[in-house]
This record gives C-alpha cells, sequence and structure tokens, in this order.
C-alpha cells in the first residue's frame, strides 16, 4: 500500500512536476475538476490586461490589422493539431463544441446524402454528452434521418448499412471510459459509414491520431483540459479529404475566401478556414493561446506521451488507494481498469444507486468543503448516475494530491459528515 512518503517520492522523481508552477492554484484547494473546467495558467492575467488596455483600449480598431488578432484561430489551431494527431494548417480554433458539431455533423450529413442516399441513421451512444445528442437530434429532424442510441458494448453490431455517420465522443464525460479511435473508425468505415469524433475529455488529456486513425470529423473543447478558461472557444477538424467538398452550413463573412472584398456572393475559404463563421471573441482566444502555451512547455519534458504516462500512474493510484482505504463503502469503479480504455479522471459510483443521484451530490458537496473539488453527475430519469468525478490532469495535480484526495474522501465517508443537511440541497450547483 502506497503511504503518503510514498506519494511525495513519486511528487519528488515527476519530470512533469515543474509545469505545475506554470498554473495559479487557490492554497488549500485539490483541483480534481480539470475535466470541467481548467485551472488559470500564470500568464493569462497579465497577457489579457495587455491586449484589453494596449490592444484593445489604445490601438483601437486599427488592433484588427496591427496585432493578429484576425489570424487567431488559425495559430491557435496549429497549436492544437499537434496535441491530436492532425497538421498544420487543419484545425481552427472556433465557435464552441456544440455548434461545431452541428456543423461537421451537418456536412457529415451532405456527404453521406450524396454518397449513399439509403443510409438514413446516425449511430450514437444513449450515454453520451447530452448537447452532441441534443444536436444530433435536431439535425437528424431537420434533415430527415433518425438517430440510434445504444449501449457501447453494441456499437459495433449496430453499424448496418442503414448508418451514414457513426458520432462519438472519444472519452466518456460520465465514466471516464475511451474508446479505441482507430479501431471504431476502422469498423464505421468498413461498413460504410463516416465518422465525427468529440475530444471534449481528450484533447491534452490523452494522446490522439486523428489522421492515423483516418477519422472523418472531429470537434473539441477549449476549456478543460486545455485549460483555455471559462466559455473557451472549441476547435474543429475536417479529414483535409473531405474539407473542401461542401460548405458548411454556417456560411459566415469570416470562412469567405476573401472576407474583406465584401462581395454579395459567398465562396468558402481553401480547407478548413471555410469552418469559421463570424467574428471570433479575441479575448477569449488570448486566454486559450495561455493555455495552450502550458504544452509548448510540455512538449520539452516528453509531451503527450509523458503526460499519459503520469495520467496513468495519477488514475492508478486513485483507484488503488480509494479500494485499499475505502475498502467496504458503497462506492463501484465506473472507470475501466484497462489503460487503453481509461480517458484522465476516475468514477466512482455510489452502490446501490440511489434514483435521484443525491448521495454523490453530498458526498461531493463534503469533499469540497474541505477544499476538494470533483464534481457528480447525478441520475437523469434514463442513465442511473450517482457518480462522483475526480478528473486528473497531470499537468498540475501531484501524487501526494492525489493521496490527500482520498484521505479526505475516507474521513467524509467514515464520518458520514456528507449526511448533514447543508451537503444535501440539491439547488447547490458545482
Ligand atoms: C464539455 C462537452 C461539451 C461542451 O459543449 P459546449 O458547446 O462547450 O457547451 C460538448 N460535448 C462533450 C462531449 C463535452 O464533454
Amino acid at each position: 500500500m502506497k503511504t503518503r512518503v510514498d506519494c511525495r517520492q513519486l511528487d519528488a522523481q515527476d519530470p512533469l512536476r515543474p509545469l505545475r508552477e506554470l498554473f495559479s492554484l487557490p492554497d488549500g484547494v485539490i483541483y480534481l475538476d480539470g475535466n470541467s473546467l481548467g485551472a488559470l495558467p500564470k500568464t493569462a492575467p497579465a497577457r489579457l490586461a495587455e491586449v484589453v488596455t494596449r490592444e484593445w483600449g489604445q490601438g483601437l480598431v486599427r488592433s484588427w490589422n496591427s496585432t493578429s488578432w484576425f489570424t487567431l484561430p488559425q495559430r491557435l489551431g496549429d497549436k492544437i493539431a499537434q496535441l491530436i494527431g492532425a497538421d498544420p494548417g487543419e484545425v481552427v480554433v472556433t465557435d464552441s463544441t456544440s455548434i461545431n458539431l452541428f456543423k461537421v455533423l451537418s456536412a457529415a450529413l451532405t456527404m453521406a446524402a450524396q454518397d449513399t442516399p439509403n443510409r438514413k441513421r446516425v449511430l450514437s451512444e444513449r450515454s453520451n454528452f447530452p448537447t452532441d445528442l441534443y444536436i444530433a437530434q435536431a439535425l437528424c429532424q431537420e434533415r430527415g434521418f433518425e438517430l440510434q442510441l445504444v449501449e457501447p458494448g453494441d456499437l459495433s453490431a449496430s453499424l448496418t448499412k442503414e448508418v451514414a455517420v457513426l458520432l462519438l465522443t472519444h472519452v466518456n464525460y460520465r465514466t471516464g471510459a475511451m474508446h479505441d479511435m482507430a479501431a471504431m473508425t476502422a469498423a464505421a468505415h468498413a461498413a460504410g459509414a463516416l465518422t465525427v469524433w468529440d475530444l471534449a475529455h481528450s484533447a491534452g488529456a490523452v494522446p490522439v491520431e486523428l489522421k492515423r486513425a483516418q477519422a472523418d470529423f472531429a470537434v473539441g473543447c477549449g476549456y478543460k483540459y486545455l485549460n483555455g478558461g471559462p466559455g473557451a472557444p472549441a476547435f474543429v477538424w475536417v479529414n483535409p479529404r473531405h474539407a473542401e467538398r461542401f460548405w458548411q452550413p454556417l456560411a459566415g463573412w469570416w470562412g469567405h475566401a476573401a472576407p474583406f472584398e465584401f462581395s454579395a456572393d459567398y465562396r468558402p475559404a481553401a480547407g478548413i478556414n471555410r469552418y469559421l463563421c463570424g467574428t471570433q471573441p479575441v479575448l477569449s482566444m488570448v486566454a486559450l493561446e495561455c493555455g495552450l502555451d502550458i504544452f509548448a512547455a510540455a512538449q520539452t519534458l516528453g509531451g503527450m506521451a509523458a503526460l499519459r504516462t503520469k495520467s496513468l500512474a495519477l488514475t492508478d493510484l486513485f483507484i488503488e488507494l480509494v479500494e485499499q482505504r475505502c475498502a467496504g463503502d458503497a462506492l463501484a469503479l465506473a472507470t475501466p481498469r484497462a489503460h487503453a480504455q481509461r480517458g484522465s479522471q476516475v468514477c466512482l459510483q455510489w452502490q446501490p444507486v440511489s434514483a435521484d443521484g443525491s448521495t454523490a451530490f453530498a458526498v461531493m458537496q463534503a469533499l469540497i468543503a474541505r477544499g476538494v473539488i470533483g464534481d457528480f453527475r447525478a441520475g437523469d430519469g434514463n442513465l442511473q448516475q450517482d457518480i462522483l468525478r475526480f478528473g486528473c490532469t497531470p499537468l498540475y495535480l501531484g501524487f501526494e494530491d492525489v493521496w490527500r484526495a482520498v484521505e479526505h474522501l475516507k474521513q467524509v465517508l467514515d464520518s458520514g459528515e456528507w449526511k448533514r443537511p447543508e451537503f444535501n440541497q440539491k439547488h447547490a450547483v458545482t
């Protein structure tokens, strides 16, 4: 059994330890929710202040020309491309994950309508993140497709001749289970379907190889593992073999081949640039760039491969300690043990699951009161959840942090303090 001293030792030997100093984290907090909102890069406040006071305040409209505001989507996209197995010029940062998903799913449905007109189904997982399912529902309704939702184990068997598009989130938000992207993409292609991947819980968390997997479309989130700040813009990638085949449906002027011609007719820009729509949130882009530049620093220490090694060591440690120290408590591991099937979070499900997910909620409130910030997923009618989520971000989490977090969990469970009324008020939101 690993002791606190062992964990300190692991921190002392951790080659990625210096990266933690690049983040500003409050004293007394163990942050296990980087999968929901990443931490603040130390450079961001000064960089934002500079852009606000100098570029906006002094430069005013001239800054569109005198600074690089206009090319932020491409510059940031190139930085993300390195993390997801894409090439420079193939990714743009823009809009939100939901909106980018609308664009790529719409493009995929247009391709399917042309290439495989008899296929009328979009296949996804029932436990996919709701916004992905809502966007798919709306588009299916509008375009005469049908959304089919199945359990993860039934995906392969459901890739029938009716399926036009397989829409999957690489790492499940609820359980941290990770799909084999190359295998699922190959299965979809063998069955004649296109693939759309949502990388919200994988970009910056696990190595992603979009091109090696020959994926078709991908979107991902800027404010989770990429540490871009609340509501940071998202990104979109389209395999270059498809990028120029269609207009995307939100054909705005930023996606025009020559936006400053101000012509009446839309002419899409080459490649991924046509997936831009309108004017982008410059301040939010600048904040996201501070997060992305930390990955450049990580690159010199081994990059995504080193981050993945540490992430697995952290989640392994979390699982081992919970099973040893909280044995006998009503917690079941909801995250796969196999490394190849695990993202960068550990999820524990209360047993037996309460219908409204209220136990995980109360336990998490008690943990948060102690400065251990994770989150919970309650039941939603279809899925009985009652899940505690602990994101293990290898950029800033240490091994002793994990030890202390599990110790707090043990104390919360042993003492029964989570049953206190103040931790059971459902209106509190984390
Ligand atoms: C976090 C997350 C999103 C977020 O979408 P927004 O448009 O930023 O609200 C979308 N999809 C998945 C799978 C997510 O985990």
